[in-house]
C-alpha cells in the first residue's frame, strides 16, 4: 500500500515533523508537511492526500477545527484524518473523534508500530464513538467553536478600532503638515511675485541676465507644490468624511470651458485635438461648482497626461433620466481591465514612480495617485457615480479610455452625503 501513498501531516513542532516524515518516508510514503491550519487546508486542497495526520494543539485554528472544516469539503468526507497528539487528558480523544477525526494516536509515536497503525487506517479501520457519547462531545465541540469565534471577533474588532484610530491620526497629521507647509509657501509665492515685479519694472542693467526666466521657474515650482498640498488636504477631507459641499446651480458647459482654457497652452504645445460637443443644452445641475470643477479637472488632466502628443480628447454630455452623464474620452494608453476599479482608490498609480516625468501636463507626467480618488469622493458626495471603460493598456496601439461622470440633476433636501474614498 505505501508505495508513494500521499500523507499530509499538519504539525507546528519541527521535531515531530522530522520524525514522522523520516519514519513514514522510510516505509515508502510520500509526506507533505504544513506548519499551521490554513496552510494545511490549502495544501490538502492542492495535494489531495490519501490520509491526513493532524496535530491538535496548533497555533491559529486548532486540529479539531481544521478537521471539521475539511469534513465540510466534498473531497475530504471520506479521507482518513488521524489525530496525532501528546494530550492524553480525559475527553480529548472523544472530542477529536466528534470533530471528525477517524483515529487518535498519541505522541511520542512508537516508531516501530506507527507505520502499521497508519496503514490500518488506510485499509479502512475507523475509531467510532457511541451515538450518545458523540452527541455529547459534539455539543462541547460546538460550544468551544462558538466561544473561540467570539474571542476572534472581539480581537478583530479591537484591531479594527486601533487601525481606525491610527488612520484618524494619520489623516490629522497629513492635514497638519500640509497646513504647516502652506505658510512658508505663501511667503515664497509673495517673494517670487515681488521679484517678478522688480524684474519687470526696474532697470534691466541692475539684474543678472535671465532673471525673469528664473523667477518664472520659481513661480511654476511653487504653484505645483501648492497644488500637491491642496490635493493632499482634499483627499484627507474626503477620506475622513469632512468634505463640505455647498450646493447651488451648476452649468457643466462653463466648468468644462474654464478647465480647457487653463490647459490650452499644453494641449496646443502637445498637439492634442480637443473636441467638445455643445453642452449648453444640458440641464443645470445642483451641486458644488468648485468641487465639481476639481473632479472634472482631474479626469481631464489625466486624459491630457495619458494621451501621447498628437492624440484626441473628446467631451460630450447627455441627460439620462434625472441625471447627466458627462463623458470624457481620450486616445491614450488605456487602462488594464483589472485596474479599472482600483484607480479610484487613493495612492493607486499604475506606472513605476521612476518613469514619472516631472511635469504634470507632460505625457505620462508625475502624479500622486490622488486625482481620481478625489474625483470619486466629490462625485460620491453628489450622489453620483464615476467609472471608466477601456479595452486595456497598450502604449503602442493606444486603445484609449472613456470616463463617465454621472451626476443627478437634483440633490436631496438636506442630503446625508455618503463618502467612500
Ligand atoms: P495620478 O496622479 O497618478 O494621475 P490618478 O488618481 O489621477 O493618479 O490616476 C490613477 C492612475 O490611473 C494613473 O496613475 C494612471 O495609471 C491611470 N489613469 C488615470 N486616467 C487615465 C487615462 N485617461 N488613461 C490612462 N490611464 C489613466
Amino acid at each position: 500500500m505505501p508505495d508513494g501513498t500521499s500523507v499530509l501531516y499538519i504539525e507546528d513542532d519541527i521535531g515531530s515533523q522530522r520524525l514522522v516524515q523520516r519514519v513514514l518516508e522510510r516505509h515508502g510514503y510520500d509526506v507533505a508537511i504544513a506548519g499551521e491550519g490554513m496552510e494545511g487546508i490549502d495544501l490538502a486542497r492542492q495535494t489531495q492526500p490519501q490520509i491526513i495526520l493532524m496535530d491538535i494543539n496548533l497555533p491559529g485554528m486548532n486540529g479539531r477545527e481544521i478537521t471539521t472544516r475539511l469534513r465540510s469539503l466534498p473531497n475530504f468526507r471520506q479521507v482518513p484524518i488521524i489525530a496525532l497528539t501528546a494530550n492524553t487528558s480525559p475527553g480529548h480523544r472523544e472530542r477529536a473523534l466528534a470533530a471528525g477525526c477517524d483515529g487518535y494516536i498519541t505522541k511520542p509515536i512508537n516508531v516501530v508500530q506507527f507505520p502499521q497503525e497508519v496503514e490500518t487506517f488506510l485499509q479502512g479501520h475507523r475509531e467510532r464513538l457511541e451515538e450518545q457519547e458523540k452527541i455529547q462531545h459534539l455539543e462541547l465541540h460546538a460550544q468551544q467553536l462558538v466561544s473561540r469565534l467570539e474571542d476572534k471577533i472581539r480581537e478583530l474588532e479591537e484591531a479594527n478600532e486601533e487601525l481606525r484610530e491610527l488612520d484618524r491620526m494619520k489623516s490629522s497629521f497629513i492635514v497638519l503638515v500640509s497646513h504647516e507647509l502652506r505658510t512658508p509657501l505663501t511667503l515664497l509665492e509673495g517673494y517670487a511675485h515681488l521679484l517678478e515685479e522688480h524684474a519687470n519694472t526696474g532697470n534691466a542693467d541692475d539684474y543678472p541676465p535671465g532673471l525673469l526666466d528664473l523667477v518664472n521657474g520659481l513661480d511654476t515650482g511653487v504653484k505645483r507644490i501648492s497644488q500637491v498640498i491642496s490635493e493632499i488636504i482634499n483627499v484627507s477631507r474626503i477620506a475622513s468624511g469632512r468634505l463640505e459641499i455647498s450646493v447651488g446651480p451648476v452649468r457643466l458647459a462653463s466648468i468644462v470651458d474654464e478647465i480647457l482654457d487653463s490647459h490650452a497652452e499644453t494641449t496646443e504645445q502637445r498637439d492634442l485635438r480637443v473636441q467638445v460637443d455643445d453642452l449648453s443644452d444640458l440641464p443645470l445641475i445642483q451641486g458644488d461648482g468648485g468641487q465639481l470643477a476639481i473632479a472634472i479637472g482631474n479626469v481631464l488632466e489625466n486624459a491630457i497626461k495619458y494621451t501621447p502628443d498628437g492624440g484626441r480628447i473628446a467631451i460630450s454630455g447627455r441627460a439620462v433620466g434625472d441625471a447627466v452623464d458627462l463623458v470624457i474620452s481620450d486616445t491614450g494608453i488605456g487602462i488594464p481591465h483589472k485596474e479599472q476599479r482600483r484607480i479610484f482608490d487613493h495612492f493607486h498609480i499604475l506606472e513605476s514612480i521612476q518613469h514619472h516625468s516631472t511635469s504634470k501636463s507632460a505625457y505620462k507626467g508625475g502624479g500622486l495617485g490622488l486625482g481620481l480618488a478625489i474625483a470619486r469622493g466629490i462625485i460620491d458626495a453628489h450622489n453620483g457615480r464615476i467609472w471608466v471603460e477601456s479595452k486595456g493598456r497598450d502604449t503602442d496601439t493606444n486603445p484609449g479610455s472613456t470616463f463617465h461622470l454621472l451626476l443627478p440633476v437634483k440633490q436631496e433636501e438636506a442630503p446625508d452625503l455618503p463618502l467612500s474614498v
